[in-house]
Parts: structure tokens; sequence; C-alpha cells
């Protein structure tokens, strides 16, 4: 079975570190929006130049910046036997977006994950991580952001019935097996 996942969640909720594991083993892409524009930003692309101001604020970079980035993204021919998207669709404008490119193709996702992390959970985490964008202020931006226009996302998906809700606040081994089991 071709496997088309999205992760959803808040930040630091683990969906990067989930979703690098299960690429693996599914030896499917796994397509992160922030990693790509990190490394945007690191190489001073004009994609790159035009994302920083936002990354280093804690806001999402404009849809325009990142809509053609995906479509061509899940063209590449690596992206045929199925991907696991983390960090996209951010927005319900993104989610529509998908929606629409994936009928364009014949498609259509296959699970949509959540990982649901308690808040007191992810501000830990992510002040012990050594990211540029992790400090204080940006990370309580990031969440207020998260809630503002991500969790929307979650509703939009629930109501397709695509949508499975995973505990992330576990063992890193344990929230690995919920996950596939999900999928599976
Ligand atoms: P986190 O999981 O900590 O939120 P990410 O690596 O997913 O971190 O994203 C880092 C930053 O990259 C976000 O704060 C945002 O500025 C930008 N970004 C990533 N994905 C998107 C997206 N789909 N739409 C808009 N901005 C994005």
């Amino acid at each position: 079975m071709t496997k088309r996942l999205i992760f959803l969640g808040p930040p630091g909720a683990g969906k990067g570190t989930q979703a690098q594991i299960l690429s693996e083993t599914y030896k499917i892409p796994h397509i992160s929006t922030g990693d790509i524009l990190r490394t945007a930003v690191t190489y001073k692309t004009p994609l790159g130049d035009k994302a920083k101001g936002y990354m280093d604020r804690g806001e999402l970079v404009p849809d325009d910046l990142i809509l053609d980035l995906i479509k061509d993204r899940l063209l590449q021919s690596d992206a045929a036997k199925g991907w696991i998207l983390d960090g996209f669709p951010r927005n319900v404008a993104q989610a529509k977006f998908l929606n629409s490119l994936l009928a364009e193709l014949d498609l259509a996702a296959d699970r949509v994950l959540y990982l649901a992390v308690p808040d007191e959970v992810l501000i830990s985490r992510l002040l012990s991580r050594q990211r540029r964008d992790d400090n204080e202020a940006t990370i309580r931006r990031r969440l207020e952001v998260y809630r503002r226009d991500t969790m929307p996302v979650i509703d939009f998906y629930q109501e397709q019935s695509t949508l499975k809700t995973i505990d992330g606040d576990g063992a890193m081994e344990n929230v690995t097996s919920a996950l596939k089991e999900a999928i599976a």
C-alpha cells in the first residue's frame, strides 16, 4: 500500500523525529517544510531571505512562498511511492490547496496523524532544543500561531474523518509503535 501521511501537531510534539523514523521504516521521503526553509535560510537563497524574518519571529511564512514549493516537491519522482508531510499544511488555506492538488493528481492522503502533547511538555522540550528560533519569546509566539492557524486544520481533517489522534507524551518508542499501529 502507498503511504501518504500527514503529521499534525504543535511545535515540539515530536513530528520531525517520528517522521524521520517512519520515513526509514516505510522508505518514503520525509518532507518537512521547516527543514526546507531552514536549508534555504542557511544557503541564503531568495526563498531563505524572504522567509528568515518570519521564522525568527515565530510567524508562519506567507502561503505564496510555501504552496509552489510543496507542489514541486510532491511531483518529484521519489514522492510517487508515498510521503510524510511534516509542518504542512499549517493553516486551512494550505489544507485546501493540498486537497485540490491531490485531487488533480487523482490522489488522497491515506492518514492524517495528530500527535497530541500537553503544553507544559512542549515548552520544556522546545527550551531544551538548540535551534536558533527556539528562544522563549519565539516559542510563545509559535504556540499562539499554532492555536490560531493550525488547530483549525485538525477540525478540517476531523470533518473528513481521515484523522487519528496519537498520544505523543510518552517514550519515543511507544509513540513510534502507536503511529505504526495507526498507519497499518
Ligand atoms: P516547529 O515544529 O517547531 O513549529 P518547523 O520546523 O515545522 O518547527 O517550522 C519552523 C518555522 O518554519 C515555523 O515557525 C514557520 O515560520 C516556518 N514554516 C514551516 N512550515 C511552514 C508552513 N507550512 N507554512 C508557513 N510557515 C512555515
